[in-house]
């Protein structure tokens, strides 16, 4: 997916080329009412890794959930417990993610992972070195926000959008608890880079609909903060599930909140994972340039700059500069970018 720049219908480049583009939309529209097994299949030309030929993909298994040595998956209708052998994770250069497509042995060891179309990933808190996937083969990553309590945090937004676009997925911002806060306008600068816009609130049920019809039949990804209503929102997308809220957590029943992640299947080729909430999202891999790519609604405004390798962070006759000051473009992610640059040129000294 790629964010529009300000004001233009034309759609950035893609950060997976054109052909992912297309690929994606597609698949998309074709994955509708699609089983996992058949997801794959449609998209069995992007695995041109020589290990996998002649391996019969419409066999592979789905994570729903991972611990340290083993995972939970579902294949063929049914739950199964799985063994994640170390080698694996060596091997494939990579640890197990939710929602990774798996092939498996007759005693139930996991014995390959197989290409991802897509991931959501961010550096490990501890070893910023280390890729932590939150969630592989994803068609669409919901954002849940609230703008009340908690109030909203556009920094965390902007980080998410980066690492969403980054991962190959399509982002979706989701404003829950409208029933506190209906007021969408600081949403508003997303919907213009072409990110779509829900409000809803499992209160009232206001726009769980549209909600409900934004990930029909996709993979979709549920992130955030805590506390915005992740969990509620799932709950009221899939009454049988039952996660444990925010509320039971502070009745003190001892039930925790999320804490990994899970895929959740809602029935009619739709697939959920529900993920931590996070305070804070650390970026996995981001450059210069790659961020720069992040702000599309800047690219306009640079041709304009006197410089024309410009940063905007202190040069002068900066237009992109002049355009935030104009209220031209926002200044919360402006602010944002400034950030994520002071941060990378920290990183390199
Ligand atoms: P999570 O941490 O993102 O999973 O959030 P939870 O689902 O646990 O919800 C956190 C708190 O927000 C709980 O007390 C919920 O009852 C409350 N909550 C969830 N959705 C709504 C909503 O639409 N409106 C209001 N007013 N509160 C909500
Ligand atoms: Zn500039």
């Amino acid at each position: 997916m790629s964010l529009r720049k300000r004001g233009r219908g034309t759609r950035a480049k893609s950060a997976r080329g054109e052909e992912w583009d297309e690929l994606h939309d597609e698949a998309a529209r074709e994955r509708r009412r699609a089983r996992p097994s058949e997801q794959i299949d449609a998209l069995r030309h992007l695995f041109d890794d020589p290990a996998l030929a002649g391996v019969d993909l419409a066999a592979a298994a789905v994570v729903i959930s991972v611990t340290s040595a083993r995972c939970r998956v579902f294949h063929d209708g049914r739950e199964l417990d799985c063994i994640v052998p170390p080698e694996i994770a060596a091997r494939q250069k990579s640890a197990l993610a939710v929602g990774d497509r798996v092939l498996f042995d007759d005693a139930l060891r996991i014995s390959a992972i197989l290409p991802r179309r897509s991931v959501l990933s961010r550096p490990d808190p501890l070893n910023p070195h280390l890729q932590r996937l939150i969630a592989a083969n994803i068609d669409v990553v919901a954002n849940v926000v609230s703008t009340k309590s908690p109030p909203l945090r556009p920094r965390l937004i902007d980080r998410f959008l980066i690492a969403i676009q980054r991962g190959g997925a399509a982002p979706l911002i989701v404003v829950n608890k409208i029933d506190l806060d209906r007021d969408l306008t600081p949403l508003r600068v997303y919907e213009e880079l072409g990110v779509p816009v829900i409000g809803c609130s499992t209160k009232s049920g206001e726009g769980l609909d549209a909600l409900r019809a934004a990930v029909s039949g996709k993979t979709s990804a549920l992130v955030g903060h805590s506390g915005v209503g992740k969990s509620s929102i799932l709950n009221a997308l899939d009454e049988r599930l039952q996660i444990a809220t925010g509320d039971l957590h502070r009745r003190g029943t001892g039930r925790h909140t999320t804490t990994s992640s899970t895929l959740h299947d809602l029935g009619g080729g739709t697939l959920i994972v529900d993920t931590p909430g996070i305070r804070e999202l650390g970026l996995w891999d981001l450059t210069p340039r790659t961020l720069r790519e992040s702000f599309p609604e800047f690219d306009e405004a640079a041709e304009l700059c006197r410089f024309n390798d410009c940063t905007h962070l202190h040069e002068p006759a900066c237009e992109a500069k002049q355009r935030v000051e104009r209220g031209e473009l926002s200044r919360a992610r402006y602010d944002t970018y400034v950030r994520l640059m002071e941060d990378l040129s920290c990183e390199k000294r």
